[in-house]
């Protein structure tokens, strides 16, 4: 389902992704950890064209993200293109990013509606049953700043779900919440891996990847140190850095 080969990344003379490799297969999840500044968000970005990779490629769905195959050569999309191929991948952010003057609702239906052409009326009774599976049913007429972190964030995967996306992309969806928030957001995350949703997740939540991830990942410096199971990675880490890293998180 995703694809990820050789990708090279760097901001002027920064190395940010130094040759990475991954492969995520439907319906599994991919847990990615490692410390401030090892290239997680820019990886994640890379994978919604977010950023441009400098050399390797990246394929979601069996389409090239961002580019067109044509013989052996790469052709980059149109804007228009790689806006569509975005809606194919949903990515939820630390900070939520909900439109503050929209209400939950008109969050919700507003990508459906403008990027998909969906009628409206379509679109908002997908959202009511969205909103239902993420325990705000209630909540469709308040505006962002009405609802706690956990609440918005949980809007925002709600928003995120709307597009239908065969992609699910988090970074970092519970960092910006407090403690006791943390658990209703996971819990949706935790749904949505159990119902067979593809996820690639950027968290240092560890009780999670346990429980829900297929893969995990230990990035530093650009590269990928350590995956496997989470027993593997998690309860046996081969390497100095990731031992370390997980004794500072655990
Ligand atoms: P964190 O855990 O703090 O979120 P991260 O693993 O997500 O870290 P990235 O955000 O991918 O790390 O950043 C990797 C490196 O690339 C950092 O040194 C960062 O400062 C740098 N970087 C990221 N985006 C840019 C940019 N647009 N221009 C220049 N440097 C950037
Ligand atoms: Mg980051």
């Amino acid at each position: 389902m995703v694809d990820i080969r050789s990708v090279h990344k760097s901001f002027g003379s920064l190395q940010v992704l130094r040759g990475i490799d991954l492969e995520v297969r439907s319906g599994e999840v991919a847990v990615v950890l490692g410390p401030s500044g090892s290239g997680k968000s820019t990886l994640l970005r890379a994978i919604n064209h977010l950023e441009k990779v400098d050399s390797g490629w990246i394929s979601v769905g069996g389409s090239l993200v961002g580019y067109r195959r044509q013989g052996d050569r790469l052709y980059e999309l149109r804007e228009r293109e790689i806006l569509r191929q975005r809606t194919r991948i949903g990515f939820v952010f630390q900070n939520f990013n909900l439109f503050p003057h929209l209400t939950v609702l008109e969050n919700i239906v507003e990508a459906p509606i403008s990027a998909l052409r969906r009628p409206r009326k379509e679109a908002v009774r997908a959202a009511e049953a969205l909103l239902d599976r993420v325990g705000l049913a209630d909540k469709a007429a308040a505006y962002p700043r009405q609802l706690s972190g956990g609440q918005q964030q949980r809007v925002a995967i709600a928003r995120a779900l709307a597009l239908e996306p065969e992609l699910l992309l988090f970074d970092e969806p519970t960092s910006a919440l407090d403690p006791e928030l943390v658990g209703e957001v996971l819990d949706v995350i935790k749904d949505l891996a159990h119902q067979g949703t593809t996820m690639i997740v950027v968290t240092h939540e560890i009780g999670f990847a346990r429980e829900v991830a297929d893969t995990v990942v230990f990035m530093d410096g650009g590269r990928i140190v350590e995956r496997g199971t989470p027993a593997e990675v998690l309860d046996a880490p081969r390497h100095e850095r990731t031992k370390a890293f997980l004794s500072k998180v655990l």
